[in-house]
C-alpha cells in the first residue's frame, strides 16, 4: 500500500451504521464506547479499536463513551487506567463520558436478582472442576449438577449471602440456566458472578462477588445507550448469550452486537500478557521503550497521533483476520514526517575533514531551507567552516562499484556548500582514518563545477559549531514475523533492536530542539527528540523511521 492521498479503506462497520441510519433505527443516534481492561497500557491494536469507536461516532454526529472494564480487581490499577485516557487524548479523541464498569456494579446486582427470580440463573455450589467437567465438550453434552434446581427462594438467600461475603473464594458461582447441550458451550449455563474478595479500586470492599466479563459487557453497554457495541471476532461466539442476558432482562437499549478482525502486525505481538511480560523480565527499557507497540512506545519513538490514525484507517475494518506488514505502518509516518518534518543536518559516525585551502578561521554562514517542497516552512543560518565533520561512511579509500561520495583524489559536493576535492589520507596506527584533508573549488557555491560533473552529495556540521549528542536507532523488537510462535518470545528478540549512538554531531540551530519535535536529518531519517531524555544540555534524538523502506528484498 503507498498513497498520495488520504486513503479511504474498506470499512463493513460504516455501511451497517449508515443502513440503519437510513432505517431511521436508534432515534437516527449513533453511541459508541471502547472498552478497556485497566490491566496494562494500550498498544497499536487498541489503536484500531479506538480510531473505529471514536472515529465512527465523529463520523455520524455522535458519541462515543470510554468504558473502564473493571471487574477483575485482581490485575487492574489507577496507573493503568491514567495512561489509558492520556493515550486516547493524544491519538486525538475525546469521550462523551467517562464510565466503569464497577459504576453499574448495583444495577448488575439487581438484573441478576431478576433472572433468580424468573428461574433464569441459579447459584452453584460445585467446585470449579465438577462444573468443567459436567459442561461437556464440543462433542459432549453438559450434564445438570445437583443444585441446577434450586428454588427461587433458596437461589436468592445465597446470592445475597454471597455479596454480604459469608462465603469465601470458589465455594459458589451464579450461573444463568439456559441449555446445558447447546453447540456453543457459551450457552451451557455460564458463570455470571464469582465470589472475589478482593479489594476494588474504587469500591473499596464494598463487593465481595465480582460480575463475569460477558454479563457486565452486555448489560453496561444497555445501560449506556450504546447503538453499535463493536469488539473483535473472538467474541462472535459469545453473541448469543449477550443477546440472551439482554432479551431476557428486557432492557429498553439493546445494543447491536458487531464483530470485526483484530490488528496483527508483524515483527511484534499484540497481547498485553507477552508486553507485560517484556517489561517485568527487562527485556526492554519499560511500556514506553521505543520498540514496544504500545501507543506510549510508538509516541517515545517518534511515530504522530496523525500517522497513527491515518494506518488504522488505511488497514479499514474486515472480518478476515490477516497480518499487516511493517511497512504500512512506516509508510504512514514516512508520509506525514516527509510532508510535516523541517530537515537538519546530523553526523551519526563522524570523521573530521580539513579544507586547507581555506584559511584558519574561514566562517561563513550558509542558509538552508528548511523544507525543499515548502517554502512556508522558512530557513536557518547554517555555519560553515574549515574544520568540518563528514558520515565516515561517506568515505571510501577502496570504493565499491557506483561509489558517489568522497574517494582519495575524488571531488563530492558538500549539501549547500562547496564541492571539495579530497588530496591526502590520514591514519592512525590502526589504520583507522581519523583526518581528511581536502580542497575546495570556490567557484561552486551553489553553482555547477566547471567542466566536469560531480555526483555525490553529502551532509556535514562544522566542527567548530557542531554540538554532540545521543542518536539512538531502532530496529524491529524481534526477528521472525510472528514471534508469538517461537519455542521462546524472548529467543525471538532482535538483539540489534536498540543500537545507541554516542559521539553524534549535529548542526547548532538542533540545540533548541524540543522534546518531541520532529525532524528529517538529511539522508538518514525521521528523529525525534526523546520524550524523557532529551534537554538543551543533552541532546538525544531517537530514530522513528529510516527515509526508505527497509523492508523490500
Ligand atoms: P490483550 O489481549 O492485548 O490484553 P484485550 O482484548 O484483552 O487485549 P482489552 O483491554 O479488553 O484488551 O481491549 C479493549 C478493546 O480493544 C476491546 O474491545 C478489544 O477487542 C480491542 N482490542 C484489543 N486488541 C486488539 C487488536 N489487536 N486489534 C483490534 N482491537 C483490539
Ligand atoms: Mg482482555
Amino acid at each position: 500500500m503507498s498513497r498520495s492521498e488520504p486513503v479511504e479503506a474498506s470499512n463493513f462497520i460504516r455501511n451497517i451504521v449508515e443502513s440503519d441510519l437510513a432505517a431511521g433505527k436508534n432515534d437516527g443516534q449513533v453511541v459508541t464506547r471502547f472498552p478497556p481492561e485497566p490491566n496494562g497500557y494500550l498498544h497499536i491494536g487498541h489503536a484500531k479499536s479506538i480510531c473505529l469507536n471514536f472515529g465512527t461516532a465523529e463520523r455520524y454526529g455522535g458519541r462515543c463513551n470510554l468504558r473502564f472494564d473493571d471487574t477483575n480487581p485482581v490485575r487492574e490499577s489507577e496507573e493503568y487506567a491514567h495512561a489509558i485516557e492520556e493515550d486516547v487524548r493524544w491519538l486525538g479523541y475525546e469521550w462523551d463520558r467517562l464510565c466503569h464498569a464497577s459504576d453499574y456494579f448495583d444495577e448488575l446486582y439487581e438484573y441478576a436478582c431478576q433472572l433468580i427470580r424468573e428461574g433464569k440463573a441459579y447459584v452453584d455450589s460445585s467446585s470449579a472442576e465438577e462444573v468443567r467437567e459436567m459442561r461437556g465438550t464440543l462433542t459432549k453434552p453438559g450434564t445438570p449438577g445437583p443444585y441446577r434446581n434450586r428454588s427461587v427462594e433458596e437461589n436468592l438467600d445465597l446470592f445475597q449471602r454471597m455479596k454480604d461475603g459469608e462465603f469465601d473464594d470458589g465455594e459458589h458461582i451464579l450461573r444463568a440456566r439456559i441449555d446445558l447441550s447447546a453447540g456453543n458451550i457459551n450457552m451451557r449455563d455460564p458463570t455470571l458472578y464469582r465470589i472475589r474478595k478482593v479489594r476494588h479500586v474504587r469500591t473499596g470492599d464494598a463487593w465481595s462477588i465480582y460480575p463475569m466479563y460477558d454479563y457486565t459487557h452486555c448489560v453496561s453497554d444497555a445501560i449506556e445507550g450504546i447503538t453499535h457495541s463493536l469488539c473483535t471476532l473472538e467474541f462472535e461466539d459469545h453473541r448469543p448469550l449477550y443477546d440472551w442476558v439482554l432479551d431476557e432482562l428486557g432492557t429498553p437499549c439493546h445494543p447491536q452486537q458487531i464483530e470485526f478482525a483484530r490488528l496483527s502486525l508483524e515483527y511484534t505481538v499484540l497481547s498485553k500478557r507477552r508486553l507485560i511480560q517484556l517489561v517485568e523480565e527487562n527485556h526492554v527499557h519499560g511500556w514506553d521503550d521505543p520498540r514496544m507497540p504500545t501507543i506510549v512506545g510508538m509516541r517515545r519513538r517518534g511515530y504522530t497521533a496523525a500517522s497513527l490514525r491515518d494506518f488504522c484507517e488505511r488497514i479499514g475494518i474486515t472480518k478476515n483476520d490477516a497480518w499487516i506488514e511493517m511497512a504500512v505502518l512506516e509508510t504512514c509516518i514516512r508520509d506525514h514526517l516527509n510532508r510535516d518534518a523541517p530537515r537538519r543536518l546530523a553526523v551519526l559516525d563522524p570523521v573530521r575533514v580539513i579544507i586547507t585551502s581555506l584559511p584558519e578561521n574561514h566562517e561563513q554562514t550558509l542558509t538552508f531551507a528548511n523544507h525543499p517542497q515548502d517554502e512556508g516552512a522558512g530557513s536557518r543560518p547554517v555555519p560553515f567552516t574549515r574544520e568540518i565533520f563528514i558520515e565516515r561512511d561517506d568515505f571510501a579509500e577502496i570504493p565499491p562499484p557506483k561509489y558517489q561520495r568522497l574517494v582519495p583524489g575524488g571531488e563530492v559536493r558538500l549539501r549547500g556548500a562547496y564541492v571539495i576535492r579530497c588530496e591526502e589520507v590520514i591514519k592512525d596506527d590502526a589504520g583507522i582514518v581519523t583526518e581528511l584533508r581536502c580542497s575546495h573549488d570556490a567557484d561552486t557555491l551553489g553553482k555547477k563545477p566547471e567542466g566536469r560533473k560531480v555526483k555525490g552529495v553529502i551532509h556535514w556540521v562544522s566542527v567548530k559549531h557542531g554540538i554532540p549528542a545521543e542518536i539512538r536507532l531502532y530496529n524491529p523488537l524481534f526477528t521472525l514475523p510472528d514471534p508469538g510462535k517461537a519455542d521462546s518470545l524472548v529467543e525471538a528478540i532482535n538483539p540489534e533492536s536498540e543500537i545507541i549512538l554516542t559521539s553524534c554531531v549535529v548542526e547548532p540551530s538542533l540545540s533548541a530542539a524540543a522534546p518531541e519535535e520532529h525532524f528529517q536529518f538529511e539522508r538518514i531519517g525521521y528523529f525525534v527528540g526523546d520524550r524523557h531524555d532529551h534537554s538543551k544540555e543533552s541532546l538525544v534524538f531517537n530514530r522513528t523511521v529510516t527515509l526508505r523502506d527497509t523492508w523490500a528484498s
